[in-house]
């Protein structure tokens, strides 16, 4: 390597060990909850449910109209069915999640035009960038995928022409097959239903109704305001077609649900039991689907429960494609340097979590994902911090103390809090507080024991939990495996090896002294470029070689008197126990131990403040024994005894004099 070389300056991480696999016992802890079934809120009844625990149940989800790139109001909805879907499955559940692709509709037709595409190749255009984006940000995908234009004349088609057999639809000529609504209400009053089902309030259906009957163009040749295409004929200048009795043309929006939900249905002889889209298609849409279901049925109910999602917000307004105000969910993901631990789709489905209800409208901002990236480190942090002490405990059985005893205790309670949370309506900002609790309270343990003295499994199970939470709620590797090595032996634990990460800070080290060497000699605009360069280096060894090696160095923000120089500073976690868990000698490896000589001239009341305790401790009691740690926290009563022991040494050490 031209320009530095790197020695190891003593050993360093000799004492490794791999994480041991938990006991029975505590196996049993994890799998020992009783199964309870998940309780959401119903749109259509109002009311907080259980949902079924069984197999051989379905949900069915209003998927997207695939003609422009998927914004965040869409990745909230994406996320937060995700969880809805991994929770209730955590509770026993193993139901068909079906999502339909809307590939025919005026906005597609129109884009295409636009384009001078045909709208089946952009709708598959926009259809793959669909997966792609529900992939980066870690959802399941559906079980079973509906496309609207495969199913025409197979499914919906059929399903009009009972429609149309039961007189529940009209033929308006040169326009098309429209549902019939007071139809639908005359017949539905003997059956105890009618039409409007998750429709606004009176007052506010009033309000709709006017402005669709002034807004719509087809208003006098319906029947009723409320009356809706089931077929659409086609125009003279469109091309996107299919042939049926009533004449060429198209399916509307609202039939393609109803008709594919009852063609999976048929073909694989399950139920569904909750359908699920957006809080903005509970109105007209989902009104529909339910009117048409029943037609169909000639029954007065349907599917029994009905999930939506509130929308999102950006500057006051509804993100959505047609008032421009959108960010793409491709924007939100490639706007981050990627590295290990840095995953800007766990902070947006950390923000989705940790935000009021799924069901309430929330406001997005770039401060809002940038607070809920800080909590996800602390997060991250406490399992790297834990990771590290963990492989510095010996294995071997050690009596727990109470301490142990009261963070077991505290981990159970907080799992236990957290799950009750979520299975009462997706409660995920209280999940987000436990799960943080948990953190907290680790690393207060890990700060307070030394990996040497205290039993492994009580921190096992922290880290085990922790881990098993985020999961539960489907974060990523990148935030559920952190601080867990990729290679795991005596030798190295670093991916690439200890040799290769030194090699690669010898060169970071080059780079950055040649561009200071050449900054020494040029004018000022030259020093400005150099120092940019001189950062980007720094950031490069951050994002990219060490992530690479499976080490995170993270920035954290100081206070303005620790740090003149810099807005923040570094603290490398992986690889290294925190500074308070190890005896000095042990964590400060580039720091060379004191020669025994120069220990010898060391008084008994400056040891503390000399040698490699030098800078460590903010106040000392009259006989120069530490009181206050360097951030001004009490010394602990177990760091007071092992500094005791230390001392004892040393002053056996000067008698011996
Ligand atoms: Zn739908």
């Amino acid at each position: 390597m031209p320009g530095a070389s790197w020695r190891r300056l003593m050993p360093v991480l000799s004492k490794r060990h791999a994480l041991p696999p938990l006991n029975e016992s505590l196996s049993m802890f994890f799998s020992a909850s009783p199964r309870e079934a998940l309780k959401l809120y119903n749109s259509l009844t109002g009311k907080l449910e259980s949902l079924p625990i069984g197999d051989s149940v379905a949900c069915y989800t209003c998927g997207p109209t695939v003609y422009a790139p998927a914004h965040l109001g869409h990745a909230r909805n994406y996320v937060l069915m995700d969880i809805f879907r991994r929770v209730w499955e955590s509770t026993g559940a193993r139901p068909v999640f079906v999502l339909n692709i809307t590939d025919v509709d005026d906005k597609i037709i129109a884009a295409a035009a636009q384009n001078s595409e045909s709208p089946v190749e952009l709708a598959r255009r926009y259809e793959e960038a669909f997966w792609r984006d529900l992939d980066a940000l870690n959802c399941l995908r559906p079980t079973i995928v509906t496309r609207v234009t495969e199913h025409v004349e197979s499914a919906i088609i059929p399903y009009i022409e009972r429609l149309v057999d039961q007189n529940m639809a009209y033929l308006v000529p040169g326009e098309g097959i429209y549902f019939d609504v007071r139809a639908f209400d005359n017949v539905m009053q003997r059956l105890n239903s009618r039409y409007g089902k998750l429709a606004p309030s009176v007052q506010a259906k009033d309000f709709v109704l006017e402005n669709q009957r002034k807004k719509s163009t087809t208003g006098e040749s319906k029947k009723d305001p409320r009356d809706f295409a089931l077929w659409k004929f086609k125009k003279p200048d469109e091309n996107f077609h299919w042939a049926s009795s009533w004449g060429e043309g198209r399916p509307g929006w609202h039939i393609e649900c109803s008709a594919m939900i009852e063609s999976v249905s048929s073909a694989l002889n399950v139920p569904f039991c909750v359908h699920a889209g957006g809080i903005d298609l509970q109105f007209p849409h989902h009104t529909n689907e339910i009117a048409q279901a029943e037609a169909y049925h000639m029954r007065g109910h349907w599917i029994e429960h009905w999930l939506h999602i509130g929308h999102l917000h950006i500057d006051g307004l509804k993100m959505s494609k047609s008032l421009k105000n959108f960010i793409t969910i491709e924007h939100l993901l490639s706007d981050h340097p990627s590295s290990k631990i840095s995953s800007p789709a766990d902070d947006f489905r950390l923000w989705c979590l940790s935000t009021s209800s799924y069901r309430s409208p929330v406001t997005y901002s770039q401060e809002r994902i940038e607070q809920a990236k800080q909590k996800r480190f602390e997060l991250v942090r406490f399992l790297i911090d834990a990771e590290a002490w963990l492989r510095h405990s010996v294995t071997e059985r050690k009596k727990w103390t109470a301490d142990d005893v009261s963070l077991f205790q505290f981990v159970q309670t907080k799992n236990a809090q957290g799950r009750d949370s979520l299975l009462n309506d997706l409660g995920g900002a209280l999940y987000v507080e436990c799960m943080l609790d948990i953190a907290h309270e680790g690393s207060r343990y890990l700060s307070e024991c030394s990996p040497e003295r205290t039993p492994h499994e009580p921190l096992t199970v922290a880290v085990s939990t922790l881990r098993a939470m985020m999961s539960l709620v489907g974060f990523s590797d990148s935030t559920t495996k952190a601080g867990q090595h990729t290679t795991m032996n005596e030798s190295s634990s670093i991916v690439g090896g200890e040799s290769a990460l030194l090699d690669e800070l010898a060169q970071f080290r080059t780079t950055v002294r040649s561009l200071a060497m050449k900054s020494m000699k040029v004018d000022l605009n030259n020093v400005k470029q150099n120092l940019s360069a001189l950062l980007q280096s720094c950031d490069d060894l951050r994002d990219r070689t060490l992530p690479s090696m499976g080490i995170a160095l993270i920035d954290e923000k100081v206070e303005e008197e620790e740090s003149k120089v810099g807005e923040t500073v570094p603290k490398l976690w992986q690889f290294c126990v925190p500074t308070s868990n190890l005896p000095q000698e042990q964590n400060t490896p580039f720091q060379q131990p004191l020669s025994s000589d120069e220990l010898k001239a060391i008084p008994l009341q400056d040891f503390f403040k000399a040698g490699q305790y030098a800078g460590q401790f903010a106040d000392f009691d009259e006989t120069g024994f530490p009181t206050k740690n360097k951030d001004g926290s009490d010394v602990s009563s177990r760091l007071r005894k092992k500094l005791s022991k230390k001392l004892e040494k040393h002053a056996s050490r000067l008698r011996k004099i």
